[in-house]
């Protein structure tokens, strides 16, 4: 009897000395609430009425849960557009979502400085969790955001880091983080993870970082690193990425590495066991895994009634008739030869900023207009960030090596693959206003071939006013650096090239567009080519 009693008492002291605790991440969420894609309205699983669902679901089976964000919560969905710009009188609708799920804290994300640093300032007003950037430096050299925070679950110090891509200069405009750099995210965590170890007193250490994977060999101050933080800086116990908006499960030297993917597609989680060891918390096993949400997972009715006033308000809006199409705009041929989508964006970019020539990305893969009556729904499709439209003069030397960036995108001619899969369809400028060629049987760097500007052949000393997307202008997809341009733009637009596409729709009670034939590949992509092997 003794010693049954004794057998029990140790099984039951053991217990008491063992804790679970999870931890669930989102990432990229993008404002989107709906199970729906907002612009064609057909149904994917993702969205925070899903997802919350999840998280309650969670939450349910284990009470020692916190909850965190990676970043890129405030822009995206025309819901995130339609609060900012015209009813900002209503609150932030993830944040609000966020503040009711009771989050703990949010990374910041290169994104949620789109609408200006204004607007994120007061999207942490109304957020009842702090937005950490510990990477995110002032003019003084001091983090312009809460750095870390540490939360206390069950008794053990759960320590938050936030960081941010450092790469947040070539991905939004000046004006949105005028005064702030961002440093290297291993430089930051090296030197801050120590601290909340001793001075902090932390048990766990949990990173929130708006950066993909990356790989191991990345440089300093890559846009994606969360594989060299797990490498680079020891006492972490968990890193939730984002920003490259991958699903990621993985484990580097112990540490899982979650990504919830992007949209709320899946929701991350890492589970913690913990042991009590000389009267302190020690974590005895880690374990990273992704969650995802199912047809069958059914939205949550708080996020509904949180959400319903601004997504009617969007609607609304969404809805608004916009031109009687004459001609289907099909995004599927836009990368083999000019086609009446691309027309559509060169002629606005053209017009808006009154130059000869306009370089443009196709502004998706599957994206389908039919001809007939339209809205602004499916125009706002074609641009959904907040970048504006520039005027910039370049030499025939730079068009030259402009296209011949773009030309990296095609795989050689005789490979199997049409693609260059390192160079997405959107870092594939087009150029309206001059004609050229794109041999593909040639190397990188010499494609480019008759290239001929009114006819006659572009001189290299000869000079070109070109409009394109602030995107570019501040050094997406690496263009500004591959043509030597250090200039200032001559003029940039007040609206976004979103307000400049449906001013120019809306104005026109009907629109055809043409082709000009003005580029074409060598050998020619046909159709059968491109669906069979478009990705
Ligand atoms: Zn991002």
């Amino acid at each position: 009897m003794a010693r049954w009693f004794w057998i029990l008492f140790i099984a039951l002291s053991i217990q008491a000395q063992e804790l679970r605790i999870q931890i669930l991440g989102t990432t990229d969420m993008h404002g989107h609430v709906l199970a729906q894609d907002a612009f064609s309205l057909q149904p994917i699983p993702q969205g925070w009425a899903k997802i919350a669902t999840l998280i309650r679901r969670q939450r349910a089976l284990n009470p020692n849960t916190l909850l965190v964000d990676s970043g890129d919560t405030l822009q995206g969905e025309p819901i995130n557009y339609v609060r900012t710009m015209l009813r900002p009188e209503l609150p932030e609708p993830s944040i609000a979502i966020m503040n009711a799920l009771g989050y703990a804290a949010m990374a910041v994300g290169n994104h949620d400085f789109d609408f200006g640093l204004p607007n994120l300032r007061a999207a942490e007003k109304q957020a009842r969790f702090p937005l950490l950037s510990a990477n995110t430096l002032d003019r003084t050299g001091k983090p312009a955001f809460l750095p870390y925070r540490v939360v206390v679950v069950a008794g053990v110090r759960v320590a938050l880091l936030g960081l941010t891509t450092p790469q947040v200069p070539t991905m939004t405009e000046p004006g949105n983080i005028e005064g702030l750099s961002f440093e290297d995210l291993v430089v930051t965590a090296r030197r801050l993870v120590p601290q909340l170890r001793k001075q902090e007193q932390a048990d766990v250490v949990i990173a929130l970082v708006h950066s993909g994977l990356g790989s191991l060999e990345a440089l300093d101050r890559a846009e994606d690193g969360a594989l060299r933080l797990a490498e680079a800086v020891p006492g972490l116990d968990a890193i939730f990425a984002g920003h490259s908006h991958q699903a990621v499960q993985r484990e580097h030297k112990g540490i899982p590495i979650v990504q919830a993917q992007n949209y709320g597609r899946a929701l991350a989680q890492v589970e913690l066991v913990l042991q009590k060891e000389q009267g302190r918390w020690r974590v005895a096993s880690r374990a990273g895994h992704l969650l995802r949400p199912d047809e069958a997972t059914v939205a949550d009715p708080e996020v509904l009634q949180l959400t319903e006033a601004l997504r009617k308000a969007t609607d609304r809006y969404l809805d608004t008739p916009a031109t009687e199409l004459a001609v289907d705009l099909d995004s599927r041929w836009s990368r083999m030869e000019d086609s009446p989508l691309m027309q559509l964006i060169h002629q606005v970019q053209r017009q808006a900023a009154g130059a000869q020539l306009s370089a443009a990305a196709a502004p998706g893969t599957r994206l389908f207009i039919p001809k007939g009556p339209t809205s602004v729904r499916q125009f706002y499709a074609l641009a959904p960030f907040e970048s504006r439209v520039a005027r910039i003069r370049i030499t025939g030397d730079q068009l030259k090596r402009y296209l011949e960036h773009g030309a990296r995108h095609y795989a050689y001619s005789w490979e199997p693959d049409l693609y260059n899969p390192t160079v997405p369809f959107y870092q594939y400028d087009m150029v309206d206003g001059v004609s050229y060629a794109l041999d593909l049987g040639k190397p990188v760097g010499s494609r480019v071939v008759n290239l001929r500007y009114q006819g006659h052949p572009v001189k290299e000393e000869q000079s070109f006013t070109l409009a394109l997307s602030t995107y570019r202008l501040y050094g997406g997809g690496g263009y500004m650096e591959a043509i030597g341009f250090q200039g200032k733009a001559e003029w940039v637009s007040e609206a976004s090239q979103r307000n400049l596409l449906l001013a120019f729709v809306l104005a026109k009670p009907t629109l055809n567009l043409t082709a000009t034939q003005s580029w074409r590949t060598v050998p020619y992509l046909d159709r059968q080519r491109v669906l069979d092997l478009a990705r």
